[in-house]
């Protein structure tokens, strides 16, 4: 197998996400934000930016910052209180990122997201149609757990897991956890002074995860268990990640320059992963029929358009070739965008320009997105 090189550094990075632990970001005792250590991080942010490479931030830190605020207690708290204190640090924390970056003319987006909108498909498809566009626009989303409505059992309950299937969702080729640890150690290295560090993970194996221990830092929520609980999603997603220490100032430009941190290296890119994740894992739930020019377009690399497909059969979640003629082929698998079958129907043998009028609003030019398309599900192209 091809492992996708694990390059020091991130300047080869296309899209990255940067997940920022509680403890790097909040006073522990007085819940303040560290506004020094966030404008550097800003810096670096803004230097990735201006090499044209997509960030999005996943920052935890709404609790920490909103408890003292409210006069909650040190130690757990239930999860109304975590709920309470995170609605009113959301605030801060948002704001204190939008203020870092409108010092560079770059804009914030706050993006609140639970368990439920990674695995609901709609939920899904709209989140990341919602990031694709604020990073189109240059706009650097803050994501975080929605907190307010997150219950215990749609709690992602850490973000190092959120920022691995946010990384999923947009197909990012690039997660680093900032931390309060600079990678993966063979045994917990504040107990064991034998413990070794790892440099590179190209697998999750039983014996990785039986280094994680579960040590826990005062401030935030994750442990070493739940960077790997991360790793295993992006790895999955072809993403590559990093768990790197954040409490020094300029921390991605510290890695940058060969600082030492954990990669986690994946087997294919994202593009890859995620076309072999819809050839291979999804069971059709419907049959969409192209014409032989939409056939011809999909060679060119384009997208079907809805004047070039016939007809279709169940519900427009997949679809395949008419014109296929070699019928031990693999069909080509697809997860259109959301479409339902009766808007489908009222589109379908139109041209692009018709399509305002056939469904009442102005729909997507293509039946199905080039991302959202296996071809030839053997060759994940
Ligand atoms: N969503 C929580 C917060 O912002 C943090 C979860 C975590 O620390 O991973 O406070």
């Amino acid at each position: 197998m091809n492992h996708v090189q694990a390059a020091p550094g991130l300047a080869s990075a296309r899209r990255l996400v940067v997940k920022i632990g509680s403890a790097l970001l909040a006073c522990e005792t007085t819940g303040e934000i560290r506004r020094d250590w966030l404008a550097a991080l800003t810096d670096d942010v803004i230097a990735c930016k201006k090499r044209g490479q997509d960030v999005v931030l996943v920052s935890s830190g709404a609790v920490a910052i909103g408890r003292l605020r409210l006069g909650l207690p040190a130690g757990p708290l239930r999860l109304e209180e975590k709920q309470a204190a995170a609605s009113t640090g959301m605030i801060r924390l948002a704001h204190a990122y939008q203020e870092s970056l409108a010092e560079h003319g770059v804009t914030v987006a706050q993006v609140l997201l639970t368990l439920d909108d990674s695995e609901d498909r709609g939920r899904y498809i709209n989140a990341r149609n919602t990031l694709s566009t604020l990073l189109r626009l240059g706009a650097v989303p803050l994501i975080n757990e929605n907190d307010t409505v997150a219950t215990d059992e749609i709690r992602f309950g850490d973000n190092d897991r959120l920022a691995a299937r946010v990384a999923a969702m947009i197909s990012a080729d690039t997660l680093v956890l900032l931390s309060d640890i600079d990678g993966l150690y063979t045994s917990d290295p504040h107990t064991d002074p034998d413990a070794r560090f790892l440099a590179e993970v190209r697998a999750i194996t039983p014996e990785i995860e039986a280094m994680a221990g579960n040590a826990r830092s005062m401030v935030g929520s994750g442990g070493m268990a739940t960077k790997l609980a991360a790793a295993r999603v992006a790895l999955a997603a072809g993403c590559r990640m990093a768990i790197a220490h954040g409490e020094a100032p300029h921390p991605l430009r510290r890695i940058e320059a060969g600082e030492r941190c954990t990669w986690f290296v994946p087997d294919e890119s994202p593009q890859a992963a995620r076309k072999q994740w819809i050839a291979g894992t999804l069971k059709p739930a419907g049959i969409l029929t192209v014409d032989d020019g939409a056939v011809a377009a999909l060679g060119r690399g384009q997208e079907p358009a809805a004047c070039g497909c016939g007809r279709h059969r169940g519900r427009v979640q997949s679809w395949r070739s008419g014109g296929c003629p070699d019928q031990r082929r693999p069909h080509p698998r697809s997860r259109p965008h959301l479409l339902s079958s009766a808007d489908a129907r009222r589109i379908i043998g139109h041209k692009t320009s018709e399509i305002e009028t056939c469904l009442g609003y102005r729909g997507r030019d293509e039946m199905i997105h080039r991302d959202d398309l296996a071809l030839n599900p053997e060759s994940k192209r």
